[in-house]
């Protein structure tokens, strides 16, 4: 099958720092990738690249066949116009440690805000499908509540159903159970997984390495802004090639 998204010698400095040190990173249609690897090795950098949060200083990104960043020879990196940006960010759902939902709209207005702003479909057909989404993760029921009267794992699903009300061609998780207490990690795993048996494309950071193994077609190990190690859950996780990703398996698990 032909890649959904292709990142081709990514370059992203900071000041003073190296966060992807020419990284290639590749997805098919329906494929759950997931990516370990220690505090700052440029796991979040990656996927703020891939919606284009950040920047990059150098490299290509190809979504669905459309180049919109390349950077060859040594040139600028091309930036994009503002519509541009727009449909990139239509494109793929980002999902963060801190749920980031808006605090004064009600959950289902969180989730029918950007198919209303962004591809103006009607507030009718916006809050039908926002309706089935709240479903979806379990939340029907609180449609009419706002952020603040919900728990962190309610949040963190009402955050899912609204990056899935645009239809992203991937969805990207940023850590989406770090910010949890243990005993409700679960119930936002378990739309995770559901999603990735529907074969969502997604890239899912994370430390929930038992997660990584159970439901990842590929696991990326990245170290100082390289992808070190790739390949199966098992070949990732059984055996480990790298000293580096060796060390990393027993600091975690
Ligand atoms: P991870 O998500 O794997 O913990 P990050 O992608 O957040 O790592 O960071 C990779 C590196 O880039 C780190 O050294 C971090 O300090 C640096 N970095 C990330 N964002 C910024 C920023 N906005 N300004 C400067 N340095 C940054
Ligand atoms: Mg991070």
């Amino acid at each position: 099958m032909e890649d959904i998204l292709q990142m081709k010698n990514i370059v992203k400095q900071f000041a003073g720092c190296m966060a992807l040190d020419n990284v290639d990173f590749s997805m098919k249609k329906g494929e759950t990738v997931a990516i370990i690897g220690p505090s700052g090795s440029g796991k979040s950098t990656l996927l703020r690249c891939i919606n284009c949060l950040e920047r990059i200083t150098s490299g290509s990104i190809t979504l669905n066949g459309d180049t919109f960043v390349d950077t060859k020879n040594g040139q600028k990196a091309v930036y994009l116009s503002d519509k541009q940006l727009k449909n990139i960010c239509a494109e793929t759902g980002m999902i963060f440690q801190h749920f980031n939902l808006f605090p004064h709209m009600t959950c289902l207005d969180n989730v029918c805000y950007a198919p209303i702003k962004v591809k103006k479909h009607s507030r009718k057909e916006a809050q039908e499908r926002g309706r089935q989404l709240l479903d979806m993760v379990g939340l029907a029921h609180k449609a009419d509540a706002y952020p603040a009267q919900l728990s962190g794992g309610q949040k963190q699903r009402v955050a899912i159903a609204r990056g899935l009300a645009m239809n992203p061609e991937i969805m990207l998780f940023d850590e989406p159970t770090s910010a949890l207490d243990p005993e409700i990690t679960g119930e936002v795993l378990n739309v995770m997984r559901k999603l990735s048996k529907e074969h969502t494309t997604m890239v899912i950071v994370t430390h929930e390495m038992g997660f990584a193994r159970e439901v990842a077609d590929r696991v990326i190990f990245m170290d100082a802004g390289k992808i070190v190690e790739e390949g199966t859950a098992e070949e990732i996780f059984q055996s480990p090639k790298s000293d580096r990703l060796k060390e990393f398996l027993s600091s975690v698990l």
